[in-house]
């Protein structure tokens, strides 16, 4: 079979874990619900960050507005101001690209999240500590 994921296609048995080395994740290749079709899936490689970083159901970093849950921040946001928009639920700590929780998966995106953070960086940075 052969599968695609961001426009590429690579071939690959149905349930076929594929290691993509340099990459923050790997992908998953799995037989959906409608039979036929396989989907390919981005897993992050958070796994080390569990318990101290705030992640979703798969593992991918929540940031910024991500970060609330039914309205409140984490038990553990320690500061009276919300989270920037690429922090992580460690103050002055931020993420960016694939491994982000609701993240494009693109390249141009992550390149942009990628300098956002250093603006968000040196803001954090200047404003001193919280
Ligand atoms: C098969 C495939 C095809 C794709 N095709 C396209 C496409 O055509 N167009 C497009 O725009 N996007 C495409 N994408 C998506 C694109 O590759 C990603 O959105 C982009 O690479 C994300 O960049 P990133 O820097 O967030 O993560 P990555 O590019 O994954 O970089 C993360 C880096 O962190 C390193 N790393 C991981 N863990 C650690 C650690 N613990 N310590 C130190 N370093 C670590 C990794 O080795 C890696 O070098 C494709 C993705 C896949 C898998």
């Amino acid at each position: 079979m052969t599968a695609g994921c961001g426009g590429a296609r690579f071939a690959a048995a149905p349930s076929t874990t594929v290691l993509l080395g340099a990459r923050a994740g790997r992908v998953r290749i799995t037989r959906g619900a409608d039979q036929g079709r396989r989907h390919a899936a981005a897993e992050p490689r958070t796994a080390w960050l569990r318990g101290s970083i705030e992640q979703d159901e798969q593992g991918f970093i929540r940031t910024g507005r991500d970060l609330y849950r039914a309205g409140r921040l984490p038990a553990g946001w320690p500061l009276e101001r919300p989270p920037l928009l690429l922090e992580t639920s460690i103050p002055g700590v931020f993420a960016a690209g694939d491994v982000r929780h609701r993240s494009i998966k693109r390249v141009a995106a992550a390149v942009g999240e990628g300098a956002t953070a250093i603006q968000l960086v040196h803001e954090y940075l200047q404003a001193g500590p919280d």
